[in-house]
């Protein structure tokens, strides 16, 4: 018998939802922020930027999938994507 255990909490709790902001022209095509997000947000764009580079773009069908997180933003090294909360997903 399998028994499911819901918080006593969880019509107040709320999952964090982050806007990404991505400054193309800063990026150096490093991947970090790509690789590293745990919601498989980001892909490299198709496009190069000025310096040849393939900057990260929200992958398509993602637009609502960040968490806010603000790894990315930790791992760039150019300060090129940043992200801003937006209002929470309720459960
Ligand atoms: S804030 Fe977190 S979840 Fe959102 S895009 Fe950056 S690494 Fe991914
Ligand atoms: S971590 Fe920064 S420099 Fe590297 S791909 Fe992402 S935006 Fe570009």
């Amino acid at each position: 018998m399998t028994v499911v255990r819901r918080p006593l909490d969880q019509s107040v709790l709320t999952i964090p939802r982050g806007q990404t902001y991505i400054i193309p022209q800063r990026c150096k095509g490093c991947r970090f922020c790509i690789d590293f997000c745990p919601k498989d947000v980001l892909e490299e764009s198709t496009d190069i930027n000025s310096k040849g580079y393939h900057y990260p773009v929200v992958s398509a069908g993602k637009e609502e999938a960040c968490i806010q997180c603000t790894f990315c933003t930790l791992v760039c090294p150019e300060f090129a994507i940043y992200t801003e909360e937006i209002e929470p997903e309720t459960l």
